[in-house]
């Protein structure tokens, strides 16, 4: 009898978008299953890639003569039937290759190369089998060379759970010792030691700038300096030399950054938190997949409701899986769940190493966690028998990847959740219209919460009209009502948040003489001034240069920096208040790692009077002190070219109002708008959800969006722009001809910014009710331009695009 695998291959194009079959061996068949990694063959030549086994079965339908399994890279499947069968419904619904979302749901360091070892399992250190396997060592190293009999043996062994298999990455195999380095020297000894440097060691100089910057974050690893910050190993050594760092060796292991929150119990639940609770228990407990939407206004308790949820599926044997917009914004979210339910939870985030994320991985692959917490990829988490998944702030647009596969984890967890059958719960002050219209229809369970915990009023807002905000009393961007609240709310010692709503490229160089804007030379942007760096930089393609100091155009020495930015806005902070506080939040004060959690842990003690940042600030966070909130522009996000900008700025507005008032004193929201009438910022400020969807969704059946239609949205691009243009025309005659005369087809037209790393973008937008033929199209037209590709024209088909631009 013959055995047969059916494997992906790690060969991206259309054609091979498919499994393939190859012959297992004899020596490999108890190896070779479904799940585990292989290396085969492929094409005519000798060479070998890797793949992934879907399947394997006892014969092959082909005729001629398959080609054998080369080898077996895992002793254990890295993907479970769960995931198995996801990845075809993924690329299916996203038109990704099924490899690439297969390399999707395993962490990095699996596209990586590593190290596997055998180790003994907990208790079976001194079974007979298991140390003749290791012949009496704590660990066997599975390698190219190893004879397949052994492979055959530690099968044996890991099926029955005597042995675990541990993966290395190999650039970090001695991840269990690593070397560091810190300094004694305070920044004032550094700068003391950097005047004494002679002015030609460069490499020295730059050094100790870096160290001087920084500082709160040593040590840091020689493996981080040597790759990312392209400090040489020698550079280090002189310096050590110099006594100006030393190096440490640091046996520990990796482990995620230190957050031991205090332990809490059950709170005492409200009425309204009691019904969702049990709504959603007797779901985990009935294991129905039903959806619940929960509309909860901001500080209505939906984290107790989240929590006591998760315990019931803990209770049940289970298991739960939470999804938060962006971990690193959202560090109350992920303390209150560790607090919780502590070391049975896991925290995947993109701030992890990958060496980090492997072990948080495996640690949930082996069975040791029962919850974990995580941004959008966690939803693939290897989570078995899953009791409950819940979408905390279902309605971010974060929760779309943006590349390829361009699947929304809405989407994904809902598969999961009826294949767990288990419940899924979407939760949020402003759920998404898609979601809300799905509760209308039933299709969803809408739970309401209507009140603040403790009956805390909802804030007081106020819309401040800046079209005729009297100008001599306006400081800045700041006017005469948001200046006295600010005094006030300093003058009672309590704090303040400041919302300044930006496009994140605001503050770009202009000459007041001639108009000229800096741009980047291989994209249709302006160039953004970094100030850590001191630079001018593209934020699409990372092209950076130095701050011209005269027009490059008319040499006028009047070119200076547009654009109200953050550190703009707290120059003017600091001038009005010269005696507050201020923190500002935004990227350049969050890049580097922990210095997010560590800002907001500075803002909670008090260390600080007025929060000032960007959008970041507008989410999940939860202090007691705040009792007023300014938004200096609310106007940004409604100037933006997609239909979802009302949305957008209605979410926003009412996010961070909800920042304001959360404990016993009342809270206080001034937005300064120049649409002091628009319906957006006018429900935003009366927090009225619902008044805003009647409206939106009126709108929306008006111009035919979601949730009226599906949209898909698809891209093309050349680095000839008469190209791109040929080809979009090509595909919308394609695409013509599967569509009904029901389908509404935009477009081709310039993306907003047409231009990006040098390629011209064009994109045709489908609306549409019912087509069904549009897929297979869409499939087929990949198909054909994929000679294209490499010809530099490529195609992006995006289902349900979170933002058209
Ligand atoms: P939301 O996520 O709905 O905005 P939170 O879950 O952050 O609201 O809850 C707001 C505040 O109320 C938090 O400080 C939380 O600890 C507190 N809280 C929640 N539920 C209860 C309860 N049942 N009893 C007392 N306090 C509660
Ligand atoms: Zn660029
Ligand atoms: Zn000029």
């Amino acid at each position: 009898m013959m055995a047969v695998a059916e494997v992906i291959v790690d060969v991206p194009t259309m054609q091979t978008n498919r499994p393939f079959e190859y012959e297992i061996p004899d020596s490999l068949v108890e190896v070779v299953i479904p799940g585990v990694r292989v290396e085969v063959g492929f094409g005519k030549g000798k060479r070998k890639v890797q793949g992934f086994v879907m399947e394997v079965r006892d014969h092959s339908d082909f005729t001629g003569k398959l080609k054998p399994i080369e080898r077996v890279i895992d002793v254990k499947p890295v993907l479970s039937q769960e995931m198995i069968k996801l990845s075809y419904w993924l690329a299916d619904t996203t038109y990704a290759f099924q490899i690439s979302c297969l390399q999707t749901m395993l962490p990095n360091v699996m596209r990586a190369k590593y190290k596997q070892f055998v180790v003994a399992s907990e208790g079976f250190e001194n079974d007979a089998d298991v140390k003749k396997l290791l012949d009496n060592q704590l660990t066997l190293e599975i390698t190219k060379d190893t004879e397949e009999q052994t492979l055959r043996k530690i099968a044996k062994l890991k099926r029955a759970h005597k042995i675990d298999i541990e993966y290395v990455v190999e650039n970090q195999a001695n991840s269990l010792t690593r070397q560091v380095i810190t300094t004694d020297l305070n920044t004032d000894q550094l700068l003391e030691a950097k005047d004494k440097l002679r002015s030609n060691a460069k490499a020295q100089h730059n050094l100790v700038d870096f160290l001087l910057s920084h500082h709160d974050d040593l040590p840091i690893e020689v493996s981080n300096l040597e790759n990312q910050f392209k400090i040489t190993r020698a550079t280090l050594k002189t310096a050590e030399k110099n006594n100006l760092l030393k190096f440490i060796e640091i046996t520990k292991r990796r482990k995620p950054v230190g957050i031991n929150p205090e332990r809490t119990s059950n709170l005492e639940l409200t009425e309204e938190q009691s019904t969702a609770v049990k709504d959603i228990s007797d779901s985990i407990v009935d294991d129905k997949s039903d959806t619940f939407l929960i509309e909860g206004v901001t500080g209505s308790g939906k984290t107790e409701v989240y929590l006591q949820s998760i315990q019931k599926a803990l209770e049940q044997g289970k298991t739960a899986l939470m999804l938060v917009p962006e971990i690193s914004l959202t560090p109350q979210m992920v303390n209150r769940v560790i607090g919780r339910f502590g070391d049975q939870v896991a925290v995947l985030h993109s701030g992890l190493s990958s060496g980090e994320r492997y072990d948080e991985w495996s640690r949930i692959e082996n069975g040791s966690v029962k919850v974990v917490v995580g941004a959008r990829s966690a939803v693939f988490a290897p989570l078995d028998n899953i009791g409950l998944i819940i979408i905390d702030e279902e309605h971010e647009a974060s929760y779309k990847q943006d590349d390829n596969p361009r699947y929304h984890a809405r989407d994904v967890a809902k598969w999961r959740s009826d294949y767990n059958n288990c419940p899924l719960v979407l939760g949020s002050a402003t759920p998404s219209l898609e979601s809300r219209a799905r509760a209308q229809k039933g299709v969803y369970k809408l739970i309401n919460m209507t009140k603040r915990i403790n009956n805390h009023a909802l804030p007081h807002v106020q819309i401040v009209d800046m079209r005729n905000a009297e100008n001599s009393a306006v400081k800045g961007d700041f006017s005469p009502l948001l200046q006295d609240n600010l005094w006030r709310v300093l003058k009672r010692k309590e704090q303040a948040i400041v919302l300044l709503n930006r496009r994140g490229y605001s503050s770009f160089l202009m000459c007041r003489e001639c108009g000229f804007v800096l741009k980047c030379p291989n994209c249709d942007v302006s160039l953004t001034y970094h100030k850590n760096l001191g630079k001018m930089k593209c934020h699409y393609c990372g092209h950076e240069e130095n701050v011209p100091h005269i027009c490059p155009n008319c040499k006028s020495k009047k070119i200076g920096f547009y654009g109200t930015g953050t550190e703009n806005i707290e120059k003017q902070l600091n001038e009005i208040y010269p005696d507050a506080r201020v923190l500002r939040m935004d990227v350049d004060t969050t890049r580097r790692k922990g210095s997010h959690a560590a800002l907001i842990e500075k803002f909670s003690k008090h260390e600080a009077d007025i929060l000032l940042g960007t959008q970041m600030i507008a989410k999940g966070l939860d202090f007691p002190n705040v009792t007023l909130v300014g938004v200096i522009n609310a106007d940004t996000t409604l100037s933006i070219s997609d239909y979802r900008a009302s949305e957008r700025t209605f979410q926003l507005l009412t996010q961070v109002s909800g920042r304001a008032g959360r404990a016993e004193k009342e809270g206080h929201v001034i937005i300064q708008t120049y649409n002091p009438d628009h319906y957006a910022i006018k429900d935003a400020a009366m927090q009225d959800y619902e008044t805003f969807y009647k409206q939106e969704m009126y709108l929306r059946h008006q111009s035919g969006y979601t949730p009226y239609y599906f949209t898909t949205l698809i891209s093309v691009s050349h680095q000839i722009e008469s190209q791109a243009l040929k080809q979009s025309f090509w595909l919308k005659k394609q695409l013509q001809t599967a569509l009904s005369d029901k389908a509404i087809l935009l477009g081709p037209s310039p993306t907003m910014i047409a231009r990006k790393q040098n390629k011209y973008f064009y994109q045709i937008i489908v609306k549409y009710k019912h087509e069904p033929k549009l897929h297979e199209k869409l499939m087929e037209i990949l198909n054909d331009t994929q000679g294209e590709a490499r010809r530099g024209f490529s195609i992006a088909i995006d289902n349900e695009p979170q933002h058209i631009d």
